[in-house]
């Protein structure tokens, strides 16, 4: 893994996610490296490729300082405005251990008492650690990305994130602790539509940790993101690998939307944006995550896309 310290431009950047009307990436790159990551385009805006992503992570070492300086000026014009840490990152990947960019941010939003939404959205229990900036912020909360509840299957796909059990415990501890939360199932598997037990057992192991909101997303398959995906399914059986070849397909998706319809309100849980997000009807959304092009991470503006963690 390379860490490489570098300063950015900007660390507001405005949003056309549905839900978010600016997002914060205070890295660039994950070292989560999931297979079906759709931010790899970032590489570019750093000067790597596609095949390198979850090998490096860039650290924007000015992120507070600039935070501290952009978020009363965007309190003067956009004080309600909805936040989003973070859309083409983790916020909360080992880097974040060290240099606590993430808490950083966060401390400069309770500092200004920012009156808006603070969405938080990872894969990683170290989130847990904030929960004293959460409880001091106005209308915070915060997303756990859950897309199984087999570990094996995390690893598979996810490859150096956090086990799927742990991001559940974390969901749970959040909201014992009084933090409100909820649940980001995307991308939704597409083997799922043969083995719906499976889904099943996710949502109930969601709404068993307390969640009442989720997100759930399709996968999205566009050809550079399928090139990653390709060597994981390699070696999978064929009845996986036939479920990823037609998962792009309308009536699959329909299929799968009729299933998650049913189990959430099988498990009481409550669809945020009203409808199973799809990123081939331009719907898609929520949040994993996104940035601008063939400029070095000092000295852009990340620009956006839609949303995953
Ligand atoms: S999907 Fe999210 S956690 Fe996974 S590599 Fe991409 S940014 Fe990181």
């Amino acid at each position: 893994m390379r860490v490489v310290e570098s300063e950015a431009k900007s660390i507001l950047v405005a949003s056309k996610l549905p839900d978010a009307d600016y997002v914060i990436n205070p890295y660039t790159g994950c070292a989560f490296g999931c297979s079906y990551c759709y931010a790899t385009f970032m590489g570019r805006y750093v000067g790597e490729t596609a095949e390198e992503w979850g090998q490096y992570v860039y650290v924007k070492t000015n992120a507070v300082i600039l935070a501290r300086e952009e978020i009363p000026k965007l309190q003067r014009t956009h004080g309600s405005a909805t936040l989003l840490l973070s859309s083409v990152t983790d916020p909360y990947q080992g880097v974040e251990s060290k240099y606590r960019l993430t808490r950083g941010v966060l401390g400069a939003l309770v500092d200004a008492s920012w009156a808006g939404r603070v969405s938080i959205l990872t894969k990683s229990p170290l989130v847990t650690r904030d929960i004293d900036l959460f409880r001091s912020l106005t209308r915070a909360e915060v997303g756990l990305t859950v897309t199984s509840t087999d570990d094996r299957v995390s690893k598979w796909l996810e490859v150096r994130a956090p086990k799927a059990s742990a991001r559940i415990a974390a969901l749970a501890e959040l909201r014992d602790a009084g933090v409100p939360v909820y649940a980001f199932v995307g991308p939704l598997l597409p083997h799922f539509r043969q083995s719906r037990s499976e889904l099943d057992e996710l949502f109930e192991a969601i709404s068993s940790a307390g969640v009442r909101e989720v997100y759930v997303e399709h996968m999205n398959l566009k050809p550079y993101i399928r090139e990653r995906l390709e060597p994981r399914l390699a070696g999978e059986p064929q009845s996986i690998r036939d479920s990823f070849a037609v998962a792009r397909q309308r009536e699959m998706h329909h299929e799968v939307d009729e299933l998650v319809n049913q189990l959430l309100s099988k498990h009481n849980l409550h669809l945020r944006l009203g409808e199973v997000l799809d990123h081939q009807s331009g719907v898609a959304a929520a949040a994993v995550h996104r940035a601008p092009a063939g400029l070095r991470s000092d000295s852009v503006a990340e620009p956006q896309t839609p949303r995953p963690n």
